[in-house]
């Protein structure tokens, strides 16, 4: 009796996150966490070879204790016992997952090979200039533009300035992408920017100085940009692109890099992402130092724009 409820249980869950069952105990589909649009198959639901349930995100790598924290999975569901999978079966899901990898990162490598660098007066020039920020910065750091992005969830191409991001855990061609109205402002849709593929670890480098012994890391690239627009010795400046990504950025500077410098963003998520880092740095022997906006100014970006605070 017991085990007829347990075989029943995972195709229910499978259902309730809208994913598809791709074996009797792997399911793929949308993240319930990062794909609010529910359109991507980036999350994979499945049963350990023991029978423990596993959940991961290929997107944003949340695990089952970020869905639990989020809402979407009781406690109690965790705790029933699966039916462990044949050998066959986690073959053919862990097959699946990685092929959807090389699909994606294929995908990204079309859209990189065919970007180039900003033109003056496009509209990622413009946006970039709106904001303050000096767009011959963003060419030297090797960010690429078109001006026909595919934004899946508006349906509609749209100008663009995209960013590869390195030191992942794999090379799978990870980008992030800022979009932009024709007329370089920001568009009317959800998300704005969006990072593709598992960016777990890495970040994008917006500042290069080989010479310099300091290193900057900020959560945001318009935040990075800004505060080497307002501080010249900022040295090589990095980006993580969010939260849990600075928290778990990977130490694995230059070997000249003496000084960190975090600039972290107001916030609970924002502070514990850059407290994390700053900790992390300490132990690894970096003098560091943590700095967050002054009390009044939303970002980097604000302060640079009020006239530097
Ligand atoms: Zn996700």
């Amino acid at each position: 009796m017991m085990q007829d409820n347990d075989r029943q249980a995972f195709p229910t869950l499978v259902e309730k996150f809208g994913h598809k069952l791709v074996s009797r105990t792997s399911a793929m589909g949308p993240c319930p966490i990062c794909d609010k649009g529910h359109r991507t198959a980036n999350s994979k639901l499945s049963i350990s070879p023991t029978g423990r349930l596993l959940f991961i995100c290929f997107a944003c790598w949340a695990k089952l204790p970020e869905l639990i924290e989020a809402g979407f999975l009781g406690r109690g569901e965790t705790k029933i016992r699966f039916n462990p999978p044949t050998k066959a079966e986690r073959e053919l899901a862990e097959a699946l997952a990685e092929s959807h990898l090389q699909q994606g990162a294929e995908r990204r490598r079309r859209l990189w090979d065919s970007a180039y660098a900003i033109p003056p007066d496009s509209p990622a020039w413009r946006y970039w200039a709106g904001r303050d920020i000096d767009p011959n910065l963003l060419i030297a750091s090797g960010a690429r533009t078109r001006l026909d992005v595919w934004h899946g969830e508006s349906r509609q191409n749209l100008p663009a300035t995209i960013f590869q991001v390195q030191g992942c855990e794999r090379d799978l061609c990870q980008l992030h992408t800022i979009y932009h109205t024709i007329q370089g402002g920001r568009p009317e849709v959800t998300p704005r920017k969006r990072m593709s593929g598992p960016v777990k670890g890495g970040g994008s480098a917006l500042v290069n100085t080989p010479d310099s012994d300091v290193l900057s890391v900020s959560e945001g690239v318009e935040n990075g940009f800004s505060v080497r627009m307002m501080d010249p010795t900022v040295g090589k400046v990095i980006a993580t692109l969010a939260a849990p990504n600075m928290a778990s950025f990977k130490i694995n500077f230059a070997a000249q890099i003496k000084t960190v410098r975090i600039y972290g963003d107001i916030g609970e998520a924002g502070e514990r992402a850059a407290t994390m880092l700053g900790q992390r740095c300490e132990d690894a022997g970096y003098s560091t130092k943590i700095f967050l906006p002054p009390k009044g100014v939303g970002d980097w970006n604000d302060m640079l724009l009020k006239g530097h605070g």
